[in-house]
């Protein structure tokens, strides 16, 4: 291998690694330790023995992790199982058992599998809806399930309130199961709404979109893209088996031909050899005559059955051959197709779907070649952290949305201050990672001013109110020997001291 080649594949496991290992984090703060360790590791350029042990520490972590997964995924079975025996303790009530199996049987295929566990609840409220809303024997159809229970007549009073309890047993057990889904800390704020909206049951026609909410919100941390991912190789395996399928096929045409061959041969020996030694004991040319005859007969018969037999086998080959072939074409095509979706899987997973701004993992890809171009051309760099002041009461006071609308405009406040070549980064939350390459701290430190200002002065529209909100902002900047991670704990470091001191703030580590 020459060298540039091996510097690429160091380049690209690096790189693979890095990614991977963001997929892992968030989940376990042990891991989270061990991965940190990891990158560092590796942006340090270990050697391959040290990355081996840190890999090494981190497998029975892994091994945890999938644990954790699976338990997820049983909790989830168990509780579609525990919904559907709910419906089917009600005295007075009776469960379409087509549809049930047809649940029970969609459970036992997907419970493994995270995106399809709204399905699962959704197939589920439609078997209680149908349950609850069939007519009894003697009355007349009544209105639907969710109807009743927000239109009640007095004359449906009782069935109504008998609804409400069973929907409150429903709203019990799911809050149940979201509780110990044990999702990542960053959801804790939506877990308590979405178990204050189940079991208030205050307005329960929400209750199938509340669901979808925090479904969506567990598969967007647990593993949208690994599922992606498996897809794909699922694909590309399925298409290898099939081609090795042909290959052998056609392996076991041609030895066919060549075993035929030997024994065509053999035959035809054989019956050169009967016929000289018949030739040699005929006393008569009459019979010589005949017995010649009758060789030739045989020989040109075994000699046609061949030809037939072997033509056969040719137009086998050259069918298989043709179907390898188109085989292998529709493979490019697929496999061409599904470089497009990972790709686009790729980009997706670099991008912050809020507010389209690369994300961590991005963030993470880009920093450390950044530096090291900037370190070896003796350039200078300035990184700063930059974290929106009292978000949690903006949810708190004008509600997620409006801490949406906000994370989504801040954004463009922060770009309208910074130069061309700067790059904007979503790290988490309500903070941002810019990154200044070619420019030094005093210009840093004045882009950063000019972000503050910009916030400061743009009122938000909440509800027809303006209000204002700040950024706190930490810079550094690069030294010869830093380390990306330096870099980033330089200016957390300030953004923390320009908390401490006030908020609304620049500080920087000159
Ligand atoms: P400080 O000034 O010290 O930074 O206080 P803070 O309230 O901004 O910081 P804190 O870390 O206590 O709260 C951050 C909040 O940001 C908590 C979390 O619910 C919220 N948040 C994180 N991501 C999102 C998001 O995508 N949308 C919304 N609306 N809120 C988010
Ligand atoms: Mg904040
Ligand atoms: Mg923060």
């Amino acid at each position: 291998m020459t060298e540039s080649s091996s510097d690429a594949l160091i380049e690209a496991l690096r790189k693979a690694v890095s990614r991977t290992s963001m997929l892992a984090e968030g989940n376990d703060p042990e891991l989270d330790s061990v991965v940190r360790n990891i990158r560092q590791s590796i942006a340090k350029g270990a050697d391959a023995e040290a990355i081996q042990d840190v890999l090494n520490n981190a497998e029975p972590l892994l091994i945890k992790n999938d644990e954790a997964r699976d338990n997820r995924a049983k909790q989830v079975r168990e509780t579609m199982h525990e919904l559907v025996d709910l419906l089917e303790k009600q005295d007075n009530l009776k469960v379409p058992q087509n549809e049930k199996k047809n649940l029970e049987a969609q459970v036992r295929s997907h419970w493994q599998t995270p995106s399809q566990w709204p399905a699962l609840l959704h197939a589920y409220l439609q078997l209680a809806d149908h349950t609850l809303n069939q007519a009894p024997s003697d009355a007349a159809p009544k209105s639907s399930f969710f109807q009743r229970l927000f239109n009640k007549r007095s004359d449906e009073q009782k069935d109504s309130k008998n609804d409400q309890e069973i929907m409150q047993q429903i709203s019990h057990t799911l809050a149940g199961l979201i509780n110990n889904l044990s999702l990542p800390s960053d959801f804790d704020d939506d877990i308590v709404d979405l178990r204050k909206a189940l079991l208030g049951n205050q307005d329960l026609q929400q209750l199938p979109s509340l669901l979808d909410e925090v479904i969506n919100l567990i598969m967007a941390t647990i593993g949208n893209t690994q599922e992606g991912l498996a897809n794909y190789l699922n694909q590309l395996n399925k298409q290898l088996a099939s081609i090795n399928s042909s290959v052998v096929s056609n392996y076991k045409n041609q030895k066919n031909l060549s075993e035929s061959r030997e024994g065509f041969d053999s035959s035809l020996q054989q019956q050169v050899a009967d016929t000289s030694a018949a030739a040699q004991s005929a006393d008569n040319l009459e019979s010589l005559k005949s017995l010649i005859a009758d060789r030739m007969s045989t020989i040109s018969s075994t000699m046609t059955e061949y030809r037939t037999q072997m033509h056969e086998q040719e137009k086998q080959a050259t069918q298989s051959i043709s179907q390898l072939r188109n085989k292998v074409v529709r493979m490019e095509k697929d496999s061409t197709s599904l470089r497009t979706l990972l790709k686009e899987k790729l980009a997706q997973a670099m991008t912050d779907a809020l507010t389209d701004l690369p994300n961590r993992a991005a963030y993470q890809d880009a920093i450390l070649p950044l530096c090291r171009v900037m370190q070896s051309s003796k350039k200078p760099l300035c990184l700063a952290v930059c974290d929106i002041d009292h978000f949690k009461k903006v949810n708190d006071t004008w509600g997620h949305l409006a801490g949406d609308k906000v994370l989504r405009l801040v954004p463009k406040q922060i770009r309208s201050a910074l130069d061309k070549e700067d790059l904007i980064f979503r790290y988490g939350g309500e903070e941002f990672v810019i990154v200044f390459p070619n420019t030094n701290m005093e210009q840093a430190e004045k882009r950063s001013e000019a972000i503050r200002q910009q916030v400061e002065k743009t009122p938000f529209n909440m509800n027809g109110e303006p209000v204002s909100i700040s950024v706190s902002i930490g810079i550094s900047q690069l030294q010869a020997n830093d380390e990306p991670e330096t870099l980033f704990s330089k200016a957390d470091k300030q953004l923390y001291s320009a908390k401490e001191t006030g908020r609304n703030k620049v500080m920087s580590d000159k």
